[in-house]
């Protein structure tokens, strides 16, 4: 096998992170007729540390049109937290950067318009660039106009040659995602004007590390990102970040404000203070990368033990979230039903279908009476709070809820 390298600086990579193993894509849920078949497509799983630059990137085995397909299961409006969540961004940016109906919010990914709709509502223009038809169809549908297109320079380029400016540019949990991050954001700066203003959403990397999150990774998770290294793809792009603020999504997320280099925007403390902690942290080191796996493996190893001790006293167990965490998770556990008896979820497109991998039924939550899972363990530890709302009646019949990540955590 050839020396992988880093895709952002090409420096040979020679520091693991952690290799997962051969798993599906996190986002296959199989219909029965699929699991019929038997036939399920697997992909190495392998995250690496660039030790120039110190960007964190998983193997790139699978093209990305088999994750991007227009069977795309994810709907951002689906979660109300999440829908919140941008309703918060919406209204923070507007005040804080004057937007008005002579601006312009630019968002990329937009997915089903569930962040841009907040501007509409506000009467401040907006264009929606998404490379996934069907989600762009239903934006289009609640009044945000989008573009179906992958964002890159090229895309970039085309659009401002039509004369599109834009004041703000958001680029929420998409950051991560791309394949190639050089290309991406590079198209930026072409849309930018020149005192507008781009954030960047992603989870941070400082936190995968501490809270041992290796759920996270998965085949559509190409990048794990800490500031040090976005600082250096930005410099490369002639852009600066300015101003950060941490937020609790995903497990702990930086929102960075970025700008043009030249731009009036001033450097903040919250920005220097981020830099410290990834220093203190020694992520310019190999130390924080070198220990994971070990501290995964723990992990893996403390759910497998519960599960152990679960069946040994006869108690049923279900899951709740069908979400790609939950699928790195069972697969690298190597975790299946029927251990796991049903996993319920709200969305009405998994319904039905099967967790890749694992096989895990998914069903909606008003069945979880029928089965009356004595554990619930929530797969999407970022949305506990929420699901244990949701699914208080567990509690009628004696159910507890579990969280697996950092550690074994029963929930009374
Ligand atoms: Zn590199």
């Amino acid at each position: 096998m050839t020396q992988p390298t880093c895709r952002f600086c090409h420096a040979p990579l020679t520091l693991d992170l952690i290799d997962l193993g051969e798993q599906p894509l996190s986002n296959a849920y199989l219909t029965q007729a699929q699991l019929d078949s038997g036939k399920e497509g697997v992909y190495p799983l392998h995250v690496r540390v660039c030790e120039a630059c110190w960007l964190v990137q998983a193997d790139d085995p699978v093209a990305h049109e088999a994750i991007f397909d227009d069977d795309y299961a994810y709907f951002s409006s689906y979660s109300p937290g999440w829908v919140a969540h941008a309703k918060r961004y919406a209204e923070a940016m507007k005040a804080r950067f004057g937007l008005d109906a002579d601006s312009l919010v630019a968002e990329v990914a937009s997915n089903d318009g569930y962040l841009l709709q907040h501007f509409v509502a506000m009467d401040v223009p907006v264009l929606g660039i998404e490379p996934t038809a069907n989600t762009a169809a239903v934006a289009i549908d609640k009044g945000v106009p989008t573009e179906v297109a992958f964002f890159n320079a090229a895309t970039a380029t085309a659009l401002a040659g039509r004369g599109i400016r834009a004041d703000l540019m958001a680029a929420n949990n998409v950051l991560a995602h791309v394949p190639d991050i050089a290309d991406f954001v590079a198209g930026f700066p072409i849309l930018l004007k020149p005192q507008g203003v781009l954030t960047f959403e992603f989870p941070h990397l400082l936190k995968l590390i501490e809270l041992v999150q290796f759920d996270t990774i998965y085949h559509e998770h190409f990048s794990y990102l800490s500031l040090l290294a976005v600082e250096k793809v930005l410099a490369a792009n002639g852009m600066k970040a300015f101003d950060v603020e941490q937020l609790p999504t995903h497990g702990g997320s930086l929102r960075l404000f970025c700008a043009h280099e030249g731009a009036d925007h001033a450097e903040t403390e919250a920005l220097r203070d981020i830099r410290a902690a990834e220093a203190a942290a020694g992520l310019d080191s190999r130390t924080p990368y070198e220990s994971f796996t070990a501290r995964a493996e723990a992990v893996r190893d403390g759910l497998v033990a519960f599960l152990d001790r679960a069946e040994a006293e006869g108690r049923r167990v279900a899951a709740y979230g069908a979400a790609a965490k939950g699928n790195t998770f069972l697969n690298y556990a190597h975790i299946a039903a029927p251990r796991i008896e049903a996993v319920f979820d709200a969305n009405v497109h998994k319904q039905g279908r099967y967790l890749p991998g694992s096989h895990v039924p998914i069903l909606a939550p008003s069945e979880i009476a029928t089965v009356r899972p004595d554990y619930l363990i929530i797969l999407p530890w970022n949305l506990k709070d929420e699901i244990v709302a949701q699914m208080a009646m567990i509690r009628d019949w004696g159910g507890r809820f579990v969280i697996a990540v950092p550690e074994i955590e029963v929930i009374d």
